[in-house]
């Protein structure tokens, strides 16, 4: 059988259910826990709308997606699986390298699986106005789309350090109909306190998230959007992994070692959980890997333990990896990996010993996506070029040991919005990404004291 090189789904081979990996845990997630009083909450309802906070803490193993999503997901999904015959061929591995490509929905990411999903549902609670953050602008021009698609209206707070790095993301979202101002900004009580510290803060994914939670809890049309980090985001994006399950299985293969970069962990977690579930039901020994950069490494670096979703404390206590509600990374261009922690099922899972997590240095990660770019034709974003730099590692190991793995990457993005950081690189600027040790204790010095006991 000659091997192919895309393999495509039809149409009416989309999933029509996105898969709940709640169903399937050994252990139970741990609760989330109220800001002030600790006690196990739920999203708080002012800022979700009922069906997503249903869908946080369902155990349901699949969840219909309604026929208004699966209408626009169509319009661009199924996204097709990629065999990497170029990048196999200039490394000289052995390995077969696949990769599932998530940046030819228009808005050049994953992020528009859970935005339109999330649009949908806030638009059926009668909600008018979504605010969000973002930090690479990925999930600010999803979700801006997405709301266009809906018929809502969409702010956005964009973290300062990307408003001033990457103008065209601004325009893409205000092009959608979004209106965006750099976060910290002055329309927030919590945006003018941070400004008052700091005029020059560079901004983060936490002070961002404080401002949009504050922007949607002071007005009663408003709910606000995470493009990340929570358990119903997670289940939107496994639709990226019930998608490559079924090409695999057209391509006649299995993967050996499932590769994606982590931010708040959607990309990933949407891709593993399907691959996840045949590990815990069917014993499979598929190696999970998870890549984060070295400046921002909570899975690697952080401690499993309860912080808050936010700076400013709105947000619900999780447990998770984190490195501290407090920690400003450095500005690295991996935009979209600056969030202080990880999402609690991605950490929940990780603590179970089901994936594994390996941070990357910026520079050495611009490398590898020159590689492939320069093999397979996509620039990809600085996120999942992350994970391009293990996968490069992992099918160079290949070659040395002779052996023949299937590995499968989930390649998030594109990088056309990113070609400055490219140009970095390119003219020898782009400095490597050094871990900030005392910045990070001085964070985790600052953890909330929580008493709350688990049961058994
Ligand atoms: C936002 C983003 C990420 C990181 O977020 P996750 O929730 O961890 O997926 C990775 N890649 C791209 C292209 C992104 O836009």
């Amino acid at each position: 059988m000659k091997e192919e090189t895309k393999i495509f789904l039809k149409e009416k081979e989309m999933p029509t259910k996105w898969y709940n990996i709640q169903a399937d845990l050994p252990k139970p997630l741990p609760p989330i826990l109220h800001p002030q009083t600790h006690e196990p909450t739920i999203l708080p309802p002012p800022l979700f709308p009922a069906a997503l906070n249903e869908q946080e803490f369902s155990k349901e193993r699949f969840i219909e997606i309604p026929d208004e999503v699966q209408a626009v997901y169509k319009m661009y999904r199924p996204t097709p699986l990629i065999r990497a015959f170029r990048l196999e061929k200039a490394l000289g591995t052995p390995a077969k390298i696949y990769y599932k490509y998530e940046g030819v929905s228009p808005a050049g990411s994953h992020k528009l699986n859970t935005a339109i999903a999330q649009a949908y549902y806030n638009k059926k609670a009668g909600i008018k106005r979504l605010a969000t953050e973002t930090g690479a602008g990925q999930w600010g021009s999803a979700l801006a789309l997405a709301c266009q698609y809906m018929g809502l209206e969409c702010k956005v707070y964009m973290v300062k350090v990307s408003y001033n790095q990457k103008p065209y993301r601004r325009i893409m979202m205000e092009t959608w109909g979004a209106t965006v101002i750099p976060s910290p900004s002055n329309e927030t009580n919590f945006g003018r306190q941070m400004l008052a510290e700091d005029p020059n803060c560079p901004g983060s994914l936490g002070i961002a998230i404080s401002e949009a939670c504050e922007d949607a809890f002071s007005r009663d049309d408003t709910s606000y959007s995470l493009g990340s980090v929570l358990n119903h985001v997670i289940m939107h994006q496994s639709i990226i992994g019930l998608e490559t399950q079924l090409q695999l299985e057209k391509a006649g293969v299995e993967a050996d070692m499932v590769i994606g970069c982590v931010g708040g962990g959607s990309n990933f977690g949407g891709m593993a959980v399907p691959f996840i579930a045949d590990k815990i039901k069917k014993g499979k020994k598929t190696q999970m890997i998870a890549v984060e950069p070295n400046a921002c490494p909570s899975m690697t670096k952080g401690p499993y333990t309860w912080d808050l979703g936010d700076v400013a404390g709105m947000a619900p206590i999780c447990k998770m990896f984190t490195l501290g509600h407090a920690f400003i990374p450095s500005p690295i261009h991996a935009g979209g990996l600056r969030y202080h922690g990880m999402s609690p099922l991605v950490s929940h899972m990780h603590k179970l010993g089901l994936l594994e997590a390996r941070a990357v240095d910026q520079k050495a990660t611009f490398e590898s996506a020159i590689t492939f770019a320069r093999t397979e034709g996509i620039i990809p974003a600085p996120e999942p070029s992350h994970a391009i730099k293990v996968l490069i590692d992992e099918a160079l190991n290949c070659k040395k040991s002779g052996e023949k793995k299937t590995i499968v990457l989930c390649l998030s993005g594109h990088g056309h919005f990113d070609l400055g950081a490219y140009d970095q690189y390119l003219s020898g600027k782009l400095e490597a990404d050094a871990y900030n040790e005392e910045s990070v204790k001085k964070a985790l010095s600052q953890l909330p004291k929580v008493d709350y006991v688990e049961s058994k």
